[in-house]
């Protein structure tokens, strides 16, 4: 298989786990129990009916018929905007949570950026009784305001960051060093990213979207898709839609990155256009950073995408053209979110809307099948959305 990791949870020449001593119990009780509960049928039971009855999995796998004609393919979008909590990222909270609870921990610490990976952090620890930190840098506090209130809703504890560019990578930093001070709590990472095993953890239990990827297609006759697409910041959804294709040569696989203001500008988190071999966060992959090695600051529309870094399978992946990157602006994903507004009435996050965005840079031969997976909804950018019309407006520019 392609991306197949070592026992040392490394994928090729990327992952590992680079670590300060004082974590190292820490991760391999978390292996040791993990790998234990991946296999154990009453805990993968349990899983699935919260997935099933409480985030309403299957999420539907909609046809877009005038999307589909307009770029003349047949084009489905995987609707994990339709989860509980409006993302992919409570597949991996409901799982991880159960974990904790195996471990008997009582409290659960976790960043966020956009705030969805801390709503469904929260979410989880107050359906499991838990106690619940979310460290989250204080730009991010301001951009993603009304998720900020509904994780303190809650009952969620935020921590403003106010250190380096105080936006996500800087929160995960205040987590790991919260982490080694109170080592009894359950780091809780969101995104195929930090040292093995979460990357392991995280993509095993975003898997559920091409599980039913699979089935859902197999009813509608189609044994596989042409071409699946997801955008890129860690790599969660995108590990999660990729997995059970991953065998499959014949499925082109395609990632998107956040080029911010352009890749030939600083202000961009296309990490793998613009980044280069290094450690961050406990894993060796793609990180945007200097020639000393220090992590530049990094600029995207859409704060699930801001990140220097990328899961260490995905480097994996790109090292060895099994996925392919591309790259989009804020400009062309704001665009593409306002045509699937326009053309299919679902308003997507702006994380999702560069996956969109890539439609305009493949040219499908008729009848293709096209998956494009719509991470998360847009009501927490429809501030950002509006912003951008009102500009648009007044330069009497047309929105498509
Ligand atoms: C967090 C997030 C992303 C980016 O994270 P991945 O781990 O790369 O999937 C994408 N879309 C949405 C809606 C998100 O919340």
């Amino acid at each position: 298989m392609f991306s197949k990791r070592n026992k040392n949870g490394f994928y090729g020449e990327f992952g590992g786990s680079f670590i300060p001593e004082m974590l190292r119990d820490n991760i391999n009780e978390l292996e040791e129990k993990y790998n234990i509960y991946q296999k154990d049928i009453e805990f993968q039971k349990i899983y699935r009916k919260i997935l099933k009855n409480y985030v309403g999995r299957p999420t539907p796998l909609f046809f877009c018929k005038t999307y589909s004609k307009r770029y003349n393919a047949k084009i489905y979008l995987k609707r994990e905007d339709l989860n509980h909590t409006g993302s992919h990222k409570i597949n991996n909270a409901i799982g991880q949570s159960l974990l904790a609870k195996k471990l008997g921990k009582k409290k659960i610490i976790a960043e966020t950026g956009a705030g969805q990976h801390g709503i469904a952090v929260a979410t989880t620890c107050s359906l499991m009784n838990l106690e619940c930190m979310i460290f989250m840098g204080e730009i991010d506090m301001h951009r993603q305001y009304s998720n900020v209130l509904i994780m303190k809703s809650l009952g969620a504890k935020v921590i403003p960051v106010y250190s380096g560019s105080k936006t996500l990578k800087d929160a995960v930093n205040e987590s790991i060093r919260y982490w080694i001070n109170n080592p009894e709590s359950y780091y809780l990472i969101g995104s195929t990213v930090g040292p093995h095993p979460y990357p392991m953890i995280v993509s095993d239990l975003q898997s559920i979207i091409s599980e039913e990827i699979k089935i859902q297609l197999k009813k509608k006759g189609i044994i596989y898709p042409n071409y699946i697409i997801s955008c890129i910041g860690g790599g969660s959804n995108a590990a999660g839609s990729f997995y059970h294709y991953l065998d499959n040569k014949k499925v082109k696989l395609l990632a998107v990155e956040a080029a911010g203001l352009g890749i030939h500008t600083k202000k961009t988190a296309a990490t793998i256009f613009c980044g280069s071999k290094g450690i961050l966060h406990g894993s060796m992959t793609f990180v945007l950073q200097n020639q000393d090695g220090q992590v530049l600051p990094t600029y995207s529309i859409s704060p699930g995408l801001d990140y220097p870094g990328i899961g260490p399978m995905h480097a994996d992946l790109f090292m060895k053209k099994r996925v392919k990157f591309l790259h989009s602006t804020d400009n062309e994903a704001l665009q593409a979110g306002f045509e699937l507004m326009k053309l299919e009435g679902i308003i997507p996050a702006l994380e999702s809307a560069h996956a969109l965005s890539a439609l305009k840079k493949i040219f499908f031969k008729k009848n293709e099948i096209v998956i494009i997976t719509l991470s998360g909804r847009g009501d927490k950018d429809i501030n950002v959305y509006n912003q951008f019309m009102n500009k648009n407006f007044l330069n009497h520019e047309p929105i498509t």
